[in-house]
């Protein structure tokens, strides 16, 4: 048996836990910290994360927050560049709409505390014009800022040739793009365990509180572990770490699944940027597929109308030759297994969803390339799908989860929130919003549930 004592105990290696224990030592260099979990770094759902972000969100707080976390990551990017590979080609949200008043005032809502100097610009065109930046370069140091409206369906197909030509908006979000979350992950642990931070390899399977903080027994017994605070970190296993100090956290997990595959017919620009449809639609089934679905009674669904926010996006950089895929129209709460089990069908299903928008993905109707990836995991997530940040409310005891979709690009700022929340340092104003704290705000739940968008892709 071995037993070791630390101020603090971070519990889960995703990218949440490994940003937390990296800003914890970041902030607190002295501060002795273990972080813990039974398998590897960035296993279980950081593995599957599509590596998007975006500053784009149907609330300003969720802005803020994710505008932060993005100026983190550029620090990042600064530090160690190549490693994490940032790139900024922005978020492409597609309507076949032309009327977009609501679409116009939920982008000024959500933009609308902005705090990165002054607000940053909506700039409408109503025609092709040269003041619009086409995102021909990747790199992020030289993309816009703001959020151009493309309200021409002849500048949409001058830019974005391969998009359906019943598109008749485009807005292009532009702090937007991806980045290699590994590189993020595997440099946050580097500097750790660098600083003096403590990686175990052991599930934790009790916690008991003591005079002087927490006694964590892991499972065999190997190492047991004494805090005197800790940090819940453990994604979608949340709930399981907070039933131990007889607590429960607002939280469900929802499987969400994604596509990857080689474009063997290159229908998908390298250059494109991760987009969106936006509207609605009823998938493109033949009716002779149309008539058996009508008749099943696990698919009928499938011939119901379909939520929006399907997307699709070139993978492997300007010279590689993969696309992705994903659609999360899962909307169901479910237990949760290490190895998910996917829906057979969801391949099918995502390829002709994104036709609608990418006409040139129908050449793989029925015959995908033999290349490919159908791969899964929960979002763990609140009703509002905001995250949990803070203290939970048995003393010395943080949260830092229900990352949902969106975990990857808030790692930076929800680490850096949960390490300075425990540390006492000062925090953003938005701090009580995300903190579990939240539920005792009727006016903001309010708020929260009268939203018609959750920012859920
Ligand atoms: C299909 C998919 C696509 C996504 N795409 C994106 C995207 O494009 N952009 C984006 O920003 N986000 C995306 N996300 C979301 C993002 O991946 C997650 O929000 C993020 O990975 C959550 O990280 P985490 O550290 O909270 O959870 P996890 O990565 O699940 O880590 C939790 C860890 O806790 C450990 N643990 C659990 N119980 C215990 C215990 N008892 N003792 C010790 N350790 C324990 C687990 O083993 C696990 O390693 C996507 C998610 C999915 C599923």
């Amino acid at each position: 048996m071995n037993t070791k004592g630390y101020d603090v105990a971070v519990i889960g290696a995703g990218i949440i836990g490994l940003s937390t224990a990296y800003y914890l030592k970041k902030h607190q260099p002295q501060l002795s910290v273990c972080l813990t979990d039974p398998v590897q770094p960035m296993s279980f759902t950081s593995a599957q994360s599509g590596e998007n972000y975006r500053n784009w969100w149907p609330h300003p707080v969720m802005t803020q927050f994710t505008d932060h976390s993005i100026d983190l990551m550029e620090d990042l990017a600064g530090d160690i560049g190549t490693q994490i590979n940032m790139t900024r080609r922005g978020y492409v949200l597609c309507t076949r709409s032309a009327n977009i008043e609501s679409l116009l005032s939920e982008l000024h809502y959500g933009y609308s505390e902005s705090k990165r100097g002054s607000q940053p610009a909506i700039r409408v065109h109503e025609a092709p014009n040269s003041s619009y930046l086409p995102p021909d370069s990747e790199m992020w140091q030289q993309a816009p800022d703001g959020v151009d409206v493309l309200k021409s369906q002849k500048h949409i197909q001058q830019i974005f040739p391969t998009l359906s030509d019943q598109v008749n908006t485009v807005v292009h979000i532009r702090r937007a793009g991806a980045i290699d979350s590994h590189g993020m992950g595997q440099h946050m642990l580097r500097y750790f365990k660098e600083a003096g931070g403590v990686r175990i390899q052991s599930e934790v399977m009790s916690v008991t509180g003591t005079d002087s903080g927490f006694v964590l027994e892991t499972k065999g017994a190997q190492n047991r572990i004494l805090a005197t605070q800790i940090v819940n970190a453990a994604g979608p296993y949340l709930n399981h770490i907070a039933e131990m100090f007889g607590e429960t956290l607002p939280v469900s997990n929802v499987l969400q699944q994604k596509l990857a595959f080689e474009d063997t017919s290159q229908t998908v620009p390298r250059t494109l940027p991760f987009c969106i449809d936006l509207d609605a639609q009823q998938i493109d089934w033949t009716e002779d597929e149309l008539a058996s679905l009508q008749h099943s009674e696990e698919f009928h669904w499938l011939t119901e109308t379909m939520p929006g926010a399907i997307h699709c996006r070139p993978e492997g950089g300007d010279h590689g030759n993969w696309v992705k895929l994903g659609w999360a129209f899962n909307d169901r709460g479910t237990s949760v297994d290490r190895n998910p089990e996917l829906m057979d069908a969801f391949p099918e299903i995502v390829v002709r969803g994104a036709a609608q928008l990418q006409p040139a993905l129908k050449t793989y109707y029925q015959q995908l390339p033999r290349s490919r990836r159908h791969y899964g995991g929960y979002y763990n997530m609140t009703e509002e799908n905001w995250p949990l940040i803070g203290a939970m409310k048995t003393d010395g005891v943080f949260v830092a989860g229900a990352m949902s979709g969106f975990g990857t690009m808030a790692a930076c700022g929800a680490g850096d929130l949960c390490a300075r929340t425990l540390l006492n340092l000062p925090l953003p104003h938005y701090a009580p919003a995300l903190s579990p704290a939240r539920y005792g705000n009727a006016g903001l739940m309010k708020e929260l549930a009268a939203l018609s968008q959750k920012g859920i892709l």
